[in-house]
């Protein structure tokens, strides 16, 4: 059953990633999310078990980054496991000299088709402000998921006509470079040093970020943030500003 809006309207003011939407965009992120729900198997394994406002807000979170795309942007996975803790991957890794690494328990995880594996206590501790740097496991796992629409993990999502692809592989590599050469000299990042792993990992994280603390990404990555608002069709920022005023 749908909530009514008195509970809906309580869930968006209780997390500040949500402040400042309008009426409109707060009625079409709760049918955005009401159809994921429909739409995508939420598969909860190891004991998870969500009652119907923590499914709602898993929902309204992963919604939150399509607001203007709509769900066809999800259209080519369906399946999000959620396990209650961290959880191991059954597979070692091996990294690129060779060496085997057993696996390391996670947070969440994106399979170019699916599914979508995440942590509920993390989901839970990246709203609660509980990180290093601006965090939000969800976002960043659905962030890869529009990456891999079209077939790979490359950083580069299904871009609009209004943006050009090369202008976005200049930005994002320039941002890329300036990153690692930051972590190399030890200098402060405002950004997850985990950006700095692949391309595909700078965007993840870029756009959890976009979302969580958009006055940083803003500051320390102007570029990147220009063509994020032109992508998501979206501007966090100005959105949570024009809330304070009215
Ligand atoms: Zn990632």
């Amino acid at each position: 059953m749908p909530p009514d809006s008195g509970v809906w309207r309580a869930l968006l003011t209780r997390h500040e990633l949500f402040a400042g939407l309008t009426d409109g965009q707060s009625l079409a992120l709760r049918q955005l999310a009401e159809l994921f729900l429909h739409e995508k198997n939420l598969e909860q394994v190891a004991g998870a078990r969500l009652n119907e406002s923590q499914r709602l807000l898993l929902a309204a979170l992963a919604c939150l980054p399509i607001l203007e795309l709509g769900l066809d942007a999800y259209d080519h996975w369906e399946t999000v496991i959620l396990y209650p803790g961290k959880f191991t991957p059954g597979q070692s890794e091996v990294d690129e000299v060779g060496v085997v690494h057993p696996p390391k328990p996670r947070v969440g995880e994106a399979w170019p088709h699916g599914p979508v594996i995440l942590s509920w206590r993390d989901v839970e501790r990246d709203l609660a402000g509980d990180w290093d740097y601006p965090m939000n496991v969800v976002i960043h796992e659905m962030c890869h998921q529009l990456d891999g629409h079209r077939g790979a993990f490359d950083g580069m999502p299904a871009l609009p006509a209004g943006i050009d692809p090369a202008l976005w592989i200049r930005e994002f590599s320039a941002a890329l470079v300036a990153l690692r050469r930051a972590v190399d000299h030890h200098q402060e990042s405002f950004l997850d040093p985990y950006a700095g792993e692949s391309p595909a990992e700078f965007f993840a994280v870029a756009g959890e970020t976009f979302f969580v603390a958009p006055e940083l990404l803003k500051e320390g990555y102007p570029g990147v943030y220009q063509l994020l608002t032109q992508y998501f069709r979206q501007d966090p920022l100005a959105r949570i500003d024009a809330g304070e005023l009215g």
